[in-house]
C-alpha cells in the first residue's frame, strides 16, 4: 500500500526570552544572510552550479570556522545554490538579500509545544530562548506530528516563526475509484467500481470566466488612464480591488470544491486518481496567455487542494498522465472529434458522449491498466461502457 504524506507549516509571532536573546538572534540572523550572500557570489562566478557534494567541499569548512553549526553550514549552502539557481533560470541579476530569515534544521533547535518555548542553537554555540505566541487549538493540531525543519524571521523587530510538520498517513481501504478532470470550465469527477461500472457523476462549475472578467475590468482601466494608471491613487486602488476580488474567488472555490470532492471520495471509500501536474493539454480555443498562465494556476491549486483534503481523510492519491483523456475513444481508442457544445464523437465506431465525462473515464482505464487495484486489463467493451454519457450536461 502506498502511504500519502501530509506537509503543514505552523506559523506565529515569538517573543525572545531577554533583550540578549534577542540580540543574539538578529545577530546570528545577519551572518547567516551574510554568509549566504557569499556562497551566492561565489556561485554566480561559475558556469554551472555545482552538486551538494563539492558545496560541501567549498564552503563547509570556511563556515565552520565562523562558528556555524554543521547543519547550519549545511542550510547556507544549499539555500545560495536554490537562489542562485533560481536567478539564473529567470535570467536575473545576482541576487541580493536584504531581509533577516533563516531555515534551521531540526538539529539545531529544541521546540516545546506543551509550554510554547522554542530554543534556538545559533552561532558561536549560543543559544536563543524564544516564546511562541499561538493558541491552543493551533498547537493541538500538531499532536502526533513530526517536526523537521523550522524557517524564522525578523522583520521590523518582530520575531516570526514557521515550524513545518509532517505526518505520514496510512491510507484505508478502499472499494473504488474516484477520477478528477479539472479544464477551465468544469471540475467533473466520476467514481467507478473496480469492474468500471459507474457510480457516481458529478461536475462543477469552475469561477475561471467570473476572474476573467475582473481581468476585463483591469485592462479596460489601464487602457482608459495610459502610462499615467500607476501614479492615480483611485485608480490603482480599483486595480488593486479587481486583483484581490479574483484571487479570493479562485482560493475559496478550490478550498470549498477540494473540500466536496474529497468528502464524497470519503464516502464512496475511494482511490483518488488525479491529473499529473504538467497539464501538457492546452486551451488552444483561448490561447491568450493571460488565461493560460490563469487556468494552469488554478489547476495546480484544484489539484493541490483536492489531493490534500483526500489524504487527511486517509485516502491514497494517484496521479495519471492526462494527455489526450479527452480526446480518445473509451470504447475503440480512435481519435475523438467535436461534435460542438463538448460533444465528442468516435468516426470510427461511432460513440458520443461528454468530453470532460469521457476524460474521466479514461483516466480510470489508464489508471486500472497501470495495475491500481489489481484489476482485470479491462479492455473497454461497448455494452461496459458508463451509461450517463449520452449528451450528459448539466
Ligand atoms: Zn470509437
Amino acid at each position: 500500500m502506498k502511504v500519502g504524506e501530509l506537509v503543514e507549516a505552523l506559523k506565529m509571532r515569538a517573543l525572545p526570552e531577554s533583550s540578549d536573546d534577542h540580540g543574539a538572534l538578529v545577530e546570528f540572523l545577519k551572518l547567516y544572510r551574510d554568509a549566504v550572500q557569499l556562497a551566492v557570489n561565489n556561485l554566480w562566478s561559475l558556469n554551472n552550479v555545482p552538486s551538494i557534494k563539492t558545496l560541501h567541499k567549498m564552503f563547509y569548512n570556511e563556515l565552520r570556522k565562523h562558528g556555524f553549526r554543521a547543519h547550519h553550514a549545511k542550510q547556507i549552502y544549499v539555500y545560495a545554490k536554490a537562489i542562485a539557481k533560481a536567478s539564473k533560470r529567470n535570467g536575473g541579476s545576482k541576487p541580493v538579500l536584504r531581509r533577516l530569515t533563516a531555515r534551521i534544521d531540526r538539529y539545531d533547535y529544541r521546540l516545546d509545544l506543551e509550554n510554547r518555548v522554542l530554543i534556538l542553537k545559533v552561532h558561536g554555540n549560543r543559544e536563543v530562548k524564544l516564546r511562541l505566541l499561538s493558541s491552543n487549538e493551533r498547537i493541538e493540531k500538531f499532536k502526533g506530528w513530526c517536526n523537521y525543519e523550522i524557517a524564522v524571521k525578523v522583520v521590523e523587530g518582530e520575531v516570526y516563526v514557521a515550524v513545518y510538520f509532517r505526518k505520514t498517513v496510512k491510507p484505508r481501504r478502499t472499494e473504488t475509484v474516484m477520477t478528477v478532470d479539472v479544464n477551465f470550465d468544469n471540475v467533473t469527477l466520476a467514481v467507478f467500481k473496480p469492474g468500471g461500472e459507474l457510480l457516481k457523476l458529478k461536475r462543477y462549475k469552475t469561477p475561471l470566466r467570473r476572474i476573467l472578467t475582473h481581468r476585463i475590468w483591469i485592462e479596460r482601466i489601464q487602457r482608459r488612464y495610459p502610462r499615467s494608471w500607476r501614479f492615480i491613487k483611485g485608480v490603482r486602488e480599483a486595480i488593486r480591488k479587481h486583483g484581490e476580488r479574483a484571487r479570493s474567488i479562485a482560493w475559496d472555490y478550490a478550498h470549498r470544491i477540494g473540500d466536496s470532492i474529497a468528502e464524497l471520495a470519503s464516502r464512496y471509500s475511494s482511490i483518488v486518481v488525479l491529473e499529473n501536474l504538467n497539464k501538457l493539454r492546452s486551451n488552444v480555443d483561448r490561447s491568450s496567455s493571460f488565461n493560460k498562465k490563469l487556468s494552469l494556476w488554478f489547476y495546480r491549486r484544484m489539484l493541490f487542494t483536492i489531493s490534500y483534503e483526500a489524504l487527511e481523510r486517509r485516502l491514497e492519491v494517484n496521479y495519471i498522465n492526462p494527455v489526450k483523456t479527452s480526446s480518445t475513444c473509451p470504447r475503440c481508442g480512435n481519435r475523438l472529434e467535436s461534435n460542438g457544445n463538448r460533444v465528442m464523437r468516435c468516426t470510427k465506431c461511432g460513440f458520443m458522449g461528454d468530453r470532460d465525462v469521457i476524460a474521466c473515464i479514461n483516466l480510470f482505464y489508464r489508471y486500472t491498466r497501470c495495475g491500481g487495484l489489481g484489476v482485470p486489463l479491462n479492455a473497454p467493451k461497448g455494452d461496459a461502457n458508463p451509461r450517463p454519457m449520452r449528451g450528459n450536461r448539466g
